[in-house]
């Protein structure tokens, strides 16, 4: 099985204080030794939080990057960039990503394949709306959405994704999946990766995100297909992220 991973998305949240104080918390903290730990954080902050977490066992994550090596994109920022400041991880794709901004599958993929030539993780996340659940098609979208990625990936490539599963539904809503409806869906995730071969089936790491918390994380994490959390809004809360940290 994959080694356990819970990452913290901060969002457009935090500040400059709650970098600090996460930095020595986690520097401080008594971690699971299998447990791997990441946070993202929003751009300004990388460099800050690069140096706090220097004697942490945390990794460094930002929140999305652009499609394009260089150039005249005025507010993008590079894959490249964000190595430079200390980041190994990026999420690409996440659900607000997708919605807010207009980043359909072509767009991931295109992110996926800048993040890994600059030599970061990509951590694919993948979800399904309430409206598509209702409809009996979240499976469907969600396997959908997987393959759009994979299949425009080199196996190589393939084998450096992280996943994260997260339905739309249960973002920042307080409606968590259950842990039957997550482990559903990551056993599906996780035989479709099976087709590719490769191993690929047995060591990428599926996350699940949505409403993750202190109090319903160790029953989400026990789930055998779930090998770890996305968390946004409990990541911001140095106890409650500890906490979930203590769970895995
Ligand atoms: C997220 O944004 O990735 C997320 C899982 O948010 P929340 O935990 O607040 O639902």
């Amino acid at each position: 099985m994959p080694m356990p991973l819970i990452a913290g998305n901060w969002k457009m949240n935090g500040s400059l204080n709650l970098v600090e104080s996460f930095g020595q918390a986690l520097t401080d903290a008594d971690l699971p030794s299998h447990l791997e730990v990441a946070l993202m954080v929003p751009f300004p902050y990388l460099e800050s939080a690069s140096r706090a977490l220097a004697g942490s066992r945390a990794a460094l994550g930002a929140q999305t990057l652009s499609d394009q090596p260089s150039g005249a994109f005025t507010g993008e920022v590079s894959g490249e960039m964000l190595r430079e400041v200390g980041a190994s991880l990026v999420l690409v794709g996440h659900s607000e990503r997708r919605t807010l901004f207009g980043e359909d599958d072509s767009a991931v993929l295109a992110r996926v394949r800048r993040a890994l030539e600059a030599g970061l993780t990509p951590v694919l996340c993948l979800g399904e709306t309430l409206e598509e659940r209702d409809a009996e098609r979240g499976e469907e979208v969600v396997i959908g959405q997987l393959e759009a990625v994979l299949d425009g990936l080199e196996a190589e490539q393939r084998r450096r994704l992280i996943i994260a599963y997260e339905p739309v539904w249960a973002i920042g809503t307080g409606r968590t999946a259950t842990p039957e409806q997550a482990q559903a869906i990551h056993a599906a995730l996780r035989r479709r990766l099976a087709r590719y071969g490769d191993g690929l089936a047995e060591g990428t790491q599926l996350l699940y995100g949505g409403s993750m918390k202190a109090d319903n994380a160790a029953e989400l994490l026990a789930q055998p297909d779930i090998d770890g959390g996305l968390v946004g809004g409990a990541s911001l809360k140095i106890d409650d992220f500890l906490a979930i940290c203590q769970s895995a």
